[in-house]
């Protein structure tokens, strides 16, 4: 079994029901739900826009691999209506990324894990440190 610690974004529309609704279809398709921190209120991070965020981050369990949790993650964002249409950041109904899977270090095209931006981003790292604390296996990430 693999655990890994998920960050949920959505800056459009419901803000909270469109979370909530990531955290139901990640039940149904990727594992069972740990934690959930609170909801957070950031700024946009990368891009200017009037719309604020609202960040959760989670850990779960997961069958699946990280190539796998990353595809099953980017259907759930299409799903949830989720069109790119920049190649830069953006205002957008749901984003979901992977910032820790197990202990491992994955540096490819396609998926770096950790999260490189993970310690930078406040809108990450503050509701990471509520649901992660010590004891826990991904404690020694942010012990520092
Ligand atoms: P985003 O616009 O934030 O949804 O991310 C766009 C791309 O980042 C995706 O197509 C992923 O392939 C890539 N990516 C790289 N590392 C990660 C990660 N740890 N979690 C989620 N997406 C990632």
């Amino acid at each position: 079994m693999n655990r890994a610690l998920l960050s949920l974004g959505s800056n459009l529309g419901d803000r909270k029901q469109h979370i909530e609704t990531a955290i139901e279809l990640i039940k149904q398709r990727v594992g069972e739900i740990e934690f959930v921190s609170s909801y957070y209120e950031s700024e946009p991070w990368g891009f200017d826009s009037l719309n604020q965020f609202v960040n959760v981050c989670l850990t779960c369990t997961t069958m699946l691999t990280p190539f796998e949790l990353l595809q099953k993650l980017k259907k759930i964002e299409q799903d949830m209506g989720r069109t790119k249409t920049k190649t830069t950041y953006e205002d957008r109904f749901i984003d979901l990324d992977i910032i820790f899977f197990n202990n491992e270090n994955i540096q490819t095209q396609e998926l770096t894990v950790p999260h490189p931006y993970y310690e930078s981003r406040e809108f990450v790292i503050i509701p990471l440190k509520e649901i992660v604390k010590e004891g826990h296996p991904f404690y020694h990430f942010i012990k520092s």
